[in-house]
């Protein structure tokens, strides 16, 4: 698991990227023999158990969450179990293709993966995340066929891309997470969706904020040098900055 001065320097390395890119380099810091571009390939629902077993393994498998009530606009505290969100036990999608067909439409697909967040960033900012999530569909479709002849992917009709939408859901599990949270004040009900990637990451900001003040304050203590003090357990760290307390 990432030691002090690896998780600092995933810090330094993602901070102001995009969050694709941050998921990226998250994995990468704590696999670093695996190459950046087989990790960018992974599907979205792969990349997300693996993150959240890298969460595991650094944190803990219990996460505080919250989130604003859509009704009264209560905030709602609430915990997940990493282990009952993101099942280890569930298989991953391999990346490879899959096909979705009715009497007359069939569809050939893939997962979408990292390459694919990063091409419809754009499009998240500037027309929102319900036009950006049909961008992302299409992208994943690699052809059309309606009675066995061939056809542009925008000429899928509405309702039967929403069915490949479902079915890449279920192939691609941990693609998409969700919550149904219930309101303690109004009683309002709502799927609240979770992105490990955007959860992971903050966690990981304020670790690595801790420990470069922990840094700072052993560094003004004992005129040690950052490298040092870095390369020092967490256990070993936390006792020397109980010793300052004393
Ligand atoms: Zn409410």
């Amino acid at each position: 698991m990432l030691k002090a001065h690896e998780l600092v320097k995933l810090w330094e390395v993602a901070a102001g990227k995009q969050l694709w890119q941050k998921a990226i380099l998250m994995l990468a810091a704590a696999d670093p023999g695996e190459p950046m571009e087989n990790l960018a390939l992974l599907s979205i629902g792969h990349r997300n158990a693996r993150l959240f077993r890298l969460r595991d393994g650094l944190f803990g498998t219990r996460m505080d969450a919250n989130s604003c009530c859509p009704s009264c606009d209560e905030k709602v505290e609430f915990q997940l179990d990493t282990q009952v969100i993101c099942n280890p036990e569930l298989p991953s999608w391999d990346g490879g293709e899959a096909t979705y067909y009715d009497d007359s439409s069939q569809v050939v697909f893939k997962p979408a993966n990292s390459y694919a967040l990063r091409d419809i960033a754009p499009v998240v900012e500037i027309e929102g995340p319900e036009v950006a999530g049909r961008e992302l569909l299409f992208q994943c479709v690699l052809q059309y066929k309606k009675n066995g002849i061939m056809q542009p992917v925008e000429a899928i009709p509405e309702e039967f891309l929403d069915k490949v939408a479902e079915k890449i859901k279920d192939i691609d599990t941990h693609s998409e997470i969700s919550c149904r949270l219930s309101c303690p004040e109004c009683e309002h009900s709502w799927a609240e969706s979770f992105d490990i990637a955007n959860y992971l990451w903050h966690e990981i900001e304020i670790k690595a904020q801790i420990i470069l003040t922990e840094v700072q304050v052993l560094a003004r203590a004992f005129g040690w040098w950052e490298g040092d003090i870095l390369s020092l357990s967490d256990i070993r760290r936390k006792y020397y900055l109980e010793g300052l307390d004393e």
